[in-house]
């Protein structure tokens, strides 16, 4: 039986390495055995068939698992290995709908390479990405028998669909769950190529607000300047919300920002920046930003974006008419220590201040993680993907975007990284979504790396 005393050696590593290059073939057509079920969790297609799937797969493959009912659809629960140090892998089985189908050039759900990569729903996001996880376990079940720390999985069906019952299973599992690192690989590499490590994710808040001024739409010249317009009261509002420099002037919005730390603006300043190539990425003419303050921007500081905005006619020629209903939608990219539900009472009390007769809806929320990248766990991974790559990771406190992980560091109050797998045109939740295969047996070697390192 291994134990602590008996870390994963550098030939155990090497052999588990010659492991998974003999076995790519082999591993690939259980990524494609995986892909060809569907498991669309936005119409529930599938998802209990995948789920259960993938537990014949971790069964095979050496790992004990089960499927564990939420309110919603099941989570997949593996375990394997034994020691001090518990490391958590989280994925999610579930995909995006494949619409529209006349995009695609081969079937969603009929896995086919081309190119050198996998195409299919599901090949990057997330399926290929959480098999690393699984087939880098099982080469060192074949090479060495067992594995000196404990492996735990949590494989989500509910994912893209904003894992609306993930949070309530932890606290509900939370000894289940407990682990000495949360490790989740979704999301693509950064778009040079080099691997990227985030060290947790911005949260989010969407609302609507709308307003009616009027029983109905009036004649601007018979009633004009004598009554409201519903899109002019709509616009004063919102252009109250941001000053000139894009500052959010929403009493209290910005007051529990965590100001960056040293570590913090250490990453940010080691991140390449070219803003002319970033510029033609995102089809903008010019980014007028500094690196340091670019960076910031993108992942520690909060945003509030108008997402739609409607009033009056919008169809062809001119309609002389003062609109009685204006609607407008946002989301806000939030950040620790920004609490969702208390930002959306901000909001609500700023929109209402200005305006009594708007009706402010919430819509959604999901809460910022951060986890320290100062901790040692965090510098080791660091240097396993450095290793198992040969290159420099990005390196960045936040994503941009968000991800549950709020569950690991905000609930479970465990560190969690991100580590994504998939190249940066994985295409994920559009059509001809593909991973590709270096990138594929990549993450399994990063991964392999990382549970060598965290082994010792
Ligand atoms: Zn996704």
């Amino acid at each position: 039986m291994a134990d602590k005393k008996n870390p994963i050696g550098r030939e155990e590593y090497q052999a588990a390495l010659e492991h998974i290059r003999s076995k790519k073939e082999e591993y690939l057509d259980i990524m494609k055995r995986l892909v060809a079920q569907p498991s669309i969790s936005a119409r529930g297609e599938g998802v209990e068939e995948c789920a259960h799937l993938l537990l014949e797969i971790m069964e095979d493959l050496g790992i004990s698992a089960r499927t564990l009912p939420t309110r919603g659809f099941p989570v997949v629960y593996g375990e394997v290995g034994s020691g001090d140090f518990t490391l958590l892998f989280y994925g999610h089985y579930d995909v995006q709908p494949p619409e529209p189908l006349e995009e695609w050039i081969s079937p969603p759900f009929e896995p086919t390479e081309r190119d050198g990569r996998l195409y299919g729903r599901g090949t990057g996001d997330n399926k290929g990405q959480l098999l690393c996880h699984l087939l880098a376990v099982h080469s060192y079940l074949q090479v060495r028998g067992d594995l000196p720390l404990k492996i735990k999985f949590i494989l989500e069906g509910e994912e893209e669909s904003g894992s609306p019952h993930l949070a309530e299973f932890a606290s509900e599992n939370q000894e289940l769950l407990a682990a000495d690192l949360v490790y989740t690989s979704d999301g693509p590499l950064h778009e040079s190529g080099a691997p990227a490590i985030y060290y947790g994710v911005r949260g989010m808040l969407a609302l609507e607000m709308s307003l009616q001024t009027a029983a109905g739409d009036n004649h601007s010249g018979n009633k004009g300047g004598v009554i409201p317009n519903a899109a002019w009261e709509l616009v004063k509002i919102l252009s109250s919300m941001k000053d000139e420099q894009d500052r959010v002037r929403v009493k209290g919005f910005n007051d529990q920002v965590r100001p960056p730390t040293a570590k913090d603006q250490e990453l940010i300043r080691n991140m390449d920046f070219e803003p002319e190539q970033i510029a033609r990425n995102f089809g903008v003419e010019k980014i007028d930003l500094e690196q340091e303050d670019f960076y910031w921007r993108l992942t520690l500081q909060p945003t509030m974006s108008i997402n739609g905005l409607s009033s009056g006619y919008q169809g062809q020629g001119t309609k002389t008419i003062i609109p009685a209903r204006a609607s407008a939608k946002m989301d806000c990219r939030l950040v620790a220590d920004q609490d969702p539900p208390e930002i959306f009472e901000l909001l609500k009390q700023h929109i209402q201040g200005m305006h009594p007769g708007v009706q402010v809806t919430r819509q959604g929320y999901m809460y910022p993680s951060r986890t320290d990248p100062g901790l040692e766990v965090c510098e080791r991974v660091l240097q396993a993907v450095q290793e198992a790559t040969g290159e420099k990771p990005v390196a960045l406190p936040a994503t941009g975007g968000s991800l549950p992980d709020y569950v690991w560091t905000r609930i479970l109050k465990q560190p969690s990284i991100i580590v994504p797998y998939a190249n940066a045109d994985e295409d994920n939740h559009a059509p001809n979504e593909n991973l590709s295969l270096d990138c594929f047996y990549q993450g399994l070697e990063i991964t392999a790396r990382v549970i060598y390192e965290l082994s010792r």
